[in-house]
């Protein structure tokens, strides 16, 4: 550690030094102070002791000058005269600076989401307060290094001189490979000095995709879009684009004329994904038509390759980073765009911690730096759509597959006519269509978004259900992992023989289908099919999605049984059949956007049929076959549907066109929940045009054994709810362990 003290001779004299504010990892109210011997830049990263801890912080410059002053929060200094403060304890080594656009985007998030801007610094903290990052120190030779007589220039010697450039810095080992000797030697060459220290690049990175690399030829449609697409980023300003096109119509294909643009003009492109199991068939399409992978970010990457990356990413280096939500807190110093895939996804909500939305943010991040923006989907969202009216977003479109391929034929199956027999779930219809595909030759794949065997277990002899003790929730029989999961926390039990309740033998029967009882059924209905299950729960990594992929691809299954992992953007074009086993799930429950969910995520599982040259098919299981969702489905006619729910939600100023923040209060006992929520809401605020519903107990009214209750604020669009919350929160202090939680435009309402 470069101690600060070293630099400047310590003196303890009243005034010495210089006031710094750091912000530190910690749910504090905004920068702590203390005091420096030397000047610090604003986003150096400092050693500063916290009570009896010594932790990573953040020297903190002035907030975001665009930062709305609704969303300011006043500071307060500490008023600490500077001799009470304490000095820093020294710089971080090796690691850079946070660039200021960084800096103000932990500032935004955390006044938007009314997170402590700690909380928010500490995601952008995670890599480089992991331990530091050491440089990788590699070796060259000096191009007029003579060799002293005194040393004996044995041949391995002379092969390592040899193998060394006098520009490129090998490791130790690199050189040992390349010269084909033993490390030992390399080191004797550098302790002889005639090998010279020097930091090496990342290797991983060293490839940079090359925008010329393989572009398609565009249909006429396509080059149009793309144009306007490669204009946008051109103008280096920030702007918001929707890119709208059916399923197969090459929206991806086309996004990349505009990585390609980005990648010309020498910025660096960010791409969102909702899901991380997408990234490594995004990551090969990508490497065909760039010839060079791009750095990818979530997760499930081990700390060395997230430390190469992120300094990679602050050194420019990586050029194009596909990753999950998180990847917006990276260090980019030269970002020009933006691209959020799947833009209507409810997963790109972080509902935990921080919570905030990634695509709103990569907005928020795009306007920070002058980068364009390019939010892709195939059913946008509403609250996207909204902007598009209202002027806010351009729009593009794809109406048509590409190269000729036909939408999905859909049909929809009434299972109050066409149902299976008792304790079956897949209707004589659908097994029919899967035994012709399958004779054909082709690929069937079944939809249920719910994992496990069965979502509900009942004592037949005392009616009994298994509930988690932990959380108002069934728990799920896992057959293959034997065991009941809650689905709400981490609890699981072994399955058992005998009623918990009343003792009875073999009284446990499962009611409804999960995924793996579709499988079981699938298995009996289908013998010869060569199966393959897609649950989220199972395939995790994008290594273990690879392989399925692969599986799929290469045409080793012909039926795939799937949650909704499998619904995402994959391309597989022999697979020509899709039916969804329980459309209707998902339209259950007061959920705002019920309704539009259900039509998005069908759409995108049928939109996984006939992709290739064979058409595709589509079948509904629903009993419900006149609810709005499967007409919009079946006619393939969204815009309609999504009038229809825009009528719904305009007069009461629903989200997109009012604006909504949950607060939700949450205690070990009950009523204290409940007198909590009570307490605040007698504070709410009154004034046109601000409404607070509840309280009312949480629909998962217990989670990890705290007891939840909820009010919900709405408000009509042009007021900001953030102030209100503020100063409507900051009369009830929540006390003795009760804790109040602020979910600024809530995707959840559980
Ligand atoms: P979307 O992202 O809209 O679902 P994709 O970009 O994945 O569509 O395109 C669907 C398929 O069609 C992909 O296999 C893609 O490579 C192919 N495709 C789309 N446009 C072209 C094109 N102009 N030339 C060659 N292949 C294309
Ligand atoms: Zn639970």
């Amino acid at each position: 550690m470069v101690k600060a003290s070293d630099t400047v001779p310590q003196k303890e004299e009243k005034d010495q030094g210089l006031r710094v504010s750091v912000l530190v990892p910690r749910p504090f109210a905004g920068p702590l102070d203390y005091r420096s011997e030397i000047p610090l830049h604003p986003g150096t990263l400092v050693h500063v002791t916290l009570g009896k801890r010594e932790i990573v912080g953040c020297v903190w410059g002035e907030v975001s000058p665009s930062l709305p002053s609704g969303l300011r929060i006043p500071q307060k200094r500490s008023g600490l005269p500077l001799h009470r403060l304490r000095y820093i304890d020294g710089i971080v080594p090796h690691i850079p600076p946070l660039p200021e656009s960084l800096r103000h985007f932990v500032d935004w998030v955390a006044a938007y989401s009314l997170s402590a801007p700690g909380m928010v610094l500490a995601i952008a903290l995670r890599v480089p307060a992991s331990g530091g990052i050491k440089p990788i120190i590699g070796w060259v030779k000096h191009p007029d290094t003579v060799v002293p007589g005194t040393f004996r220039l044995t041949p391995s010697r002379q092969a390592v001189l040899e193998s060394a450039s006098t520009e490129v810095a090998y490791t130790t080992a690199e050189l040992s490979e390349r010269s084909g000797v033993s490390a030992g030697v390399v080191r004797g060459l550098v302790q002889a000095g005639l090998l010279e220290e020097c930091s090496v690049a990342k290797s991983a990175f060293l490839q940079s995709p090359q925008p010329d690399y393989a572009p398609p030829l565009l249909s006429d449609i396509q080059a149009n879009v793309a144009a306007a697409l490669v204009h946008s980023v051109e103008t280096k300003c920030f702007e918001v684009t929707l890119l709208e096109g059916v399923t197969g119509s090459g929206k991806t294909e086309v996004y990349f004329e505009a990585i390609a643009a980005c990648l010309r003009q020498g910025q660096q492109v960010l791409v969102l994904l909702p899901e991380i199991v997408l990234t490594a068939q995004w990551t090969t399409r990508f490497a065909a038509r760039f010839g060079a992978e791009p750095a990818v970010w979530h997760s499930d990457l081990g700390q060395k390759t997230r430390r190469e990356t992120w300094c990679a990413v602050e050194s420019g280096e990586a050029r194009v980073v596909v990753g999950a939500r998180s990847a917006l807190f990276l260090p980019f110093t030269n970002l020009g765009l933006v691209v959020v895939d799947e833009e209507h996804e409810s997963t790109y909500k972080q509902e935990e911690g921080v919570m905030y939305h990634g695509r709103d943010m990569a907005i928020v991040r795009a306007r920070l730096v002058d980068a364009a923006v390019i939010l892709v989907s195939a059913t946008p969202s509403m609250e996207t759509m909204a902007n598009v009216e209202q002027g806010r977003y351009r729009h593009e479109r794809l109406e048509s597959r590409h190269g000729g391929a036909q939408l999905p034929a859909t049909s929809l199956i009434d299972m109050r006519h066409n149902g299976p027999e008792r304790g079956l779930f897949l209707s004589p219809l659908l097994c029919e269509a899967v035994d012709k595909t399958l004779a054909e030759g082709e690929q069937a794949m079944l939809f249920l978004n719910r994992r496990g065997y069965a979502p509900l277990t009942l004592c037949r002899a005392c009616g009994h259900r298994v509930r988690c003790p932990n959380c108002s929730a069934w728990m799920v029989e896992h057959r293959k992992r034997h065991v009941f999961a809650c689905h709400h926390c981490e609890r699981v039990e072994p399955l058992k023989s005998a009623c918990p309740e009343c003792g009875a033998e073999h009284s446990l029967v499962p009611i409804g289908p999960g995924v793996e009882r579709i499988e079981e059924e699938a298995r009996a209905r289908f013998p010869e099919a060569r199966l393959l299950s897609m649950a989220s729960d199972t395939l995790t990594s994008p290594i273990a999605m690879a392989e399925a992929v692969r599986q799929i691809s290469q045409g080793d299954v012909n039926l795939i049984i799937g949650t909704q992992v499998v619904a995402k953007g994959w391309h597989f074009p022999q697979l020509t059949l899709v039916g969804v086993v329980d459309a209707d799930l998902g339209l259950g429950g007061g959920d705002l956007r019920a309704a539009e969910r259900t039509m998005q995520l069908l759409h995108q599982v049928a939109g996984r049929a006939g992709r290739g040259e064979r058409p595709g098919r589509v079948m509904l299981q629903t009993y419900v076959s006149e609810h709005p969702v499967m007409q919009a489905l079946l006619d393939n006619d969204f815009q309609t549907f999504m009038e229809q729910e825009a009528e719904q939600r305009r007069p009461g100023f629903w989200p997109p066109y009012g604006r909504l923040a949950a607060v939700i209060v949450s205690a070990q006992h009950e009523s204290q929940a409940e007198q909590f929520a009570r307490h605040i809401a007698l504070k709410a605020p009154q004034q046109e045009g601000v409404q607070v519903l509840g309280p009312a107990p949480a629909p998962l009214a217990l989670l990890r054994g705290r007891y939840r209750f909820r009010l919900l604020l709405r408000t009509r669009r042009g007021i900001a709810v953030q102030p209100l919350l503020r100063h409507w929160l900051a009369q009830a202090k929540p006390t003795n362990g009760i804790k109040v939680d602020v979910d600024i435009d809530p995707v959840s309402f559980m």
